[in-house]
């Protein structure tokens, strides 16, 4: 029930706009919600003064009703600069006409105009600065239009004038809160959105030398802690350079992406994968013996050498990778030796021919 009504809120918030990191996607999202508290407050009046017998105003709430619904439209469509820009003035015309000739400065109803200025700070750009202020201008010069100007025969009782203060004080706390909200969630969005693209490496999705590092320190310290055995191993693709040079850099990067993809799917949950560099890539495997991670990179290699990687002419190429591994002993105090075991143990692996797992034990 209540994911029923977020889902249908976000569909709402982002309805006429299809990328969900757009940079202005926070200002289009005030501006929906404005539209939407427009239009139900704008319904509201349309039936209250046509209960009250008072056609005028009736037929007048209809028109911001229909003001409402017509930039709600432009929005879906597309068109969200006019968008942007009708509902302060509609509202702007809304607040002015009903503060000084139907609720009256005592009713406070003008303190509306505080969504409108909050609205404007938030959806106008820096670029568009113009707009912004005027909104911001106007709506003060008329709020204390509407204070100072006493108009008489005002059709509010005492006891209405009452009931609008209260309607208008909750309807701007509410107004406030959610645009606050709307801004605030969106920040953490597009936080975890930024943090996610810094951790990744684009062409592989696997995590980039910074994240796999990051991971390293952390789990060698656990690994530490907890008298656990972890292993490290570097895998390298071989000749690689010989793939680009012979298939073309598309293919090698084809070649490097499905190799991750291969790898990815072959470790177990509990190892970390991620792109160290060029064509080499770092696995840790932790609370893993040596045996136990050797079995582990072996099926890597042997997946690897079946894997059949087919370019756009539909050549296959023929990949193998060598890893070298080693593991926490009681001699090493920081990641990067056992890091620098693996990658001797790397280059044996590349001595000894190739397309092969060396272990580096004993050292
Ligand atoms: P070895 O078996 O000794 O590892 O030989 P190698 O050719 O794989 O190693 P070398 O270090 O000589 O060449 C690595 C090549 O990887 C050179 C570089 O152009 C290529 N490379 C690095 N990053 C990328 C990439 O993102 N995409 C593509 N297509 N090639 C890359
Ligand atoms: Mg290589
Ligand atoms: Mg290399």
């Amino acid at each position: 029930m209540f994911s029923l009504t977020k889902k249908t809120i976000d569909k709402l918030l982002n309805s006429g706009f299809a990328d969900e990191f757009d940079n202005d996607l926070n200002q289009k999202h005030v501006v929906v919600f404005s539209y939407l508290v427009f239009a139900i407050s704008c319904f509201s009046m349309l039936v209250f003064f046509f209960l009250r017998q008072m056609p005028f105003m009736g037929i007048f709430s209809l028109g911001c009703l229909i003001s409402a619904l017509i930039g709600f439209r432009s929005n879906c469509l597309g068109d969200f600069g006019r968008a942007q820009l009708l509902i302060p003035i509609a509202k702007i015309i809304q607040i002015t006409i009903l503060s000084l000739f139907y609720f009256g400065a005592s009713s406070s109803f003008h303190w509306v105009f505080v969504n409108v200025i909050l609205y404007a700070v938030v959806v106008f750009r820096v670029d568009q600065a113009f707009s912004k202020y005027l909104i911001v201008v106007s709506s003060t010069v008329l709020f204390f239009v509407c204070e100072f100007l006493t108009l008489k025969d005002l059709y509010l009782t005492a006891e209405d004038q009452g009931f609008v203060e209260i309607i208008t004080f909750f309807s701007v706390s509410f107004y406030f809160s959610v645009v606050v909200n709307l801004v605030m969630s969106r920040l953490k969005s597009v936080n975890r959105h930024l943090r996610t693209l810094a951790e990744k490496d684009e062409l592989t999705g696997l995590s980039n030398r910074r994240k796999v590092l990051a991971d390293a320190v952390n789990i060698f310290a656990d690994s530490v802690i907890n008298r656990e055995s972890c292993v490290f191993a570097i895998v390298d693709l071989d000749h690689f350079k010989k793939i680009n040079d012979t298939y073309g850099h598309e293919a090698g990067d084809l070649v490097l992406a499905q190799v991750a993809n291969m790898m990815c799917s072959v470790i177990r949950p509990q190892d970390e994968i991620g792109r160290y560099g060029g064509e080499e890539f770092i696995v840790i495997m932790r609370d893993t013996n040596l045996k136990q991670a050797e079995g582990v990179v072996e099926r890597i290699r042997q997946s690897v050498e079946d894997m059949l990687i087919e370019t756009e002419q539909g050549i296959i190429i023929p990949v193998t990778i060598s890893a070298g591994l080693a593991s926490i002993t009681s001699s090493v105090s920081r990641y990067e030796e056992i890091l620098a075991q693996a990658d001797k143990g790397l280059y044996i692996a590349k001595r000894n021919g190739r397309n092969r797992v060396f272990v580096q034990s004993d050292y």
